[in-house]
């Protein structure tokens, strides 16, 4: 090791910097939130810095540095742009036996800063010991979207607990139980935001541990008994297939799942980021399938009552179109602790990969998303509102129902030239984009083959092209009367005739 890693509590001491501009703001903001007195040595500030000093933050020196600056600090850094007094201040701190940091200069320095991933109390430095900073930047960012945002309430939470628990559960037992709370719902709650269903949990872990302890202790080295700890559920969502289109979260929790029960519509390449060794189940409904939801309800229980981390992976959003209100109910109803994390919808991937916008200042102020599956659920009842242009419809499932679905827009007063559009396997290899009207998009989607999984867009925001701004009556420049598609982009596939 070049430099050895050590964490410096700095809270009250003091600190001198040398230099007034940017770069010794930046040390200076890092130093403060350690807590540190600092006085900055410059003859000019930066007013950001003079600011600080006005309000008493810091102190000030307005003079050029000299050794005697250097009196009672216990670290020193120097930050100036003027190579010789960056020398002077480096060679004043090693006389003294003070830890010195030259910034951007390893050779001048005795020690440097990392890059921080701060999750305090928990805080993750990383140093390619001046070599590779843009590597070393890189790996933060990489580690910065693996910890939870929130990581540190779990830390603070389970210190705040340590001493209690010291006299509550044995030593074998307890570092089981700890290792139980960082990767079950107790860790799940709080990264959520739940503190009371964190203490909720707790309390059901300690409970179960408490119990496991008897027969553990006639039978050394046994494991705890897993029928007694608490399993949870994750209602994910996936997304339209992009997996670069997961949260983060979705991400974190993916990786610890130990079942991931999943749909029809979740990609391959979502799944190859879940956890290796996870059990994977298909829970895909056929269409027209029934009682599948039924089964999938009983495998939710089944493997969370189990004690098991359970990934309910849904396409899209759990909560459009996709059943995850029912499958709450019924893990309320067994009291089983459950993790809603949103995803990218269909229509916000689609739109966004056929640049589309769903609202436009010109061309529509409102959007609505139908399930065009006439079999399933209530049909939308008002086709009026649906059939103006100023208003954007999202038809889900609607691929097979396309005549049914014209249909009633016309009937319900659009117009010929009323712009479609339907975007097919959106974010994945295979999208495809069809544009038209309702005149023709019937037509075109069956020349092209369109496959599910598809939705269907109308509204003028399905003519829209940044290149060729839409004219729209009644809104637009022109008194045109309609709105058609410029020849030139009646039809775009993408990706099928590349
Ligand atoms: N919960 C999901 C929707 C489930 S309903 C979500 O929020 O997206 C299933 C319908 O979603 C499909 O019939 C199709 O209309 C649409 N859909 C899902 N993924 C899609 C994709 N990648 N491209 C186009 N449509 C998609």
């Amino acid at each position: 090791m070049d430099y050895l890693p050590i964490f410096l509590r700095l809270e009250q001491r003091p600190v001198a910097v040398v230099g007034g501009g940017a770069v010794a703001m930046r040390k200076v903001s890092a130093l403060r939130a350690a807590g540190a007195h600092i006085t900055v040595i410059a003859p000019h500030l930066d007013p950001q810095l003079a600011a600080e000093v006005a309000r008493g933050e810091l102190r000030h020196v307005a003079a050029p540095f000299t050794p005697a600056h250097l009196a009672d600090a216990v670290v020193v850094i120097a930050a100036t742009d003027d190579a010789d007094v960056n020398r002077a201040v480096s060679q004043a701190a090693q006389e003294r036996g003070l830890p010195v940091n030259v910034v951007d200069d390893a050779e001048l320095s005795t020690f440097i800063f990392p890059a921080i991933i701060d999750r305090s109390p928990i805080l993750v430095a990383v140093s390619s010991a001046g070599r590779a900073p843009v590597l070393a930047r890189r790996i933060r960012a990489q580690i910065e979207a693996q910890l939870p945002a929130r990581l540190g309430a779990l830390a603070r939470f389970m210190g705040e607990r340590r001493r209690a628990l010291k006299s509550a559960l044995a030593a074998p037992v307890r570092r089981r139980f700890w290792e139980r709370i960082v990767s079950g719902p107790v860790a799940t709650r709080l990264i959520a935001g739940d503190e009371a269903g964190a203490e909720r949990a707790y309390t059901r872990e300690l409970r179960a541990a408490q119990l496991s302890t008897v027969p553990a202790a006639q039978n050394a080295g046994a494991t705890q008994n897993a029928g007694a700890t608490l399993g949870e559920v994750y209602l994910i969502g996936a997304g339209p297939g992009d997996p670069d289109l997961l949260t983060l979260r979705a991400l974190q929790l993916l990786q610890q799942a130990d079942v991931i029960l999943y749909d029809r519509l979740v990609s391959r390449q979502v799944l190859a980021r879940a956890r290796r060794d996870a059990e994977q189940i298909f829970v895909g409904k056929a269409p027209g399938e029934s009682g599948q939801q039924e089964r999938i309800h009983e495998l939710l229980l089944r493997h969370a009552l189990a004690g098991k981390r359970v990934a309910r992976l849904k396409g899209g959003d759990p909560f459009v179109f996709g059943r995850g209100g029912e499958e709450l109910e019924v893990l309320a109803a067994h009291d089983i602790p459950c993790t809603i994390v949103p995803g990218i919808t269909a229509a916000l991937g689609a739109a966004a990969s056929a640049a589309l916008p769903l609202t436009h200042r010109r061309l529509a102020h409102s959007v609505t998303f139908v399930n065009g599956h006439q079999g399933e659920g209530q049909p939308p009842s008002d086709w009026e509102f649906l059939a103006d242009p100023r208003h954007t419809v999202v038809f889900y499932m609607g691929l097979g129902h396309l005549p049914e679905i014209v249909g009633r827009l016309r009937a319900a007063g659009a117009a010929a030239e009323h712009p479609a559009a339907v975007i097919a396997c959106a974010t994945l290899a295979g999208q495809r984009i069809v544009r038209g009207t309702l005149a023709d998009i019937i037509p075109r989607v069956k020349t092209l083959e369109i496959a599910p999984p598809a939705l269907l867009v109308v509204g003028n925001v399905a003519a829209f092209s940044a290149d060729l701004p839409t004219e729209i009556p009644g809104l637009g420049a022109t008194g045109d009367a309609t709105v058609a598609a410029p020849a030139s982009m009646a039809v775009e596939t993408a990706g099928a005739l590349a």
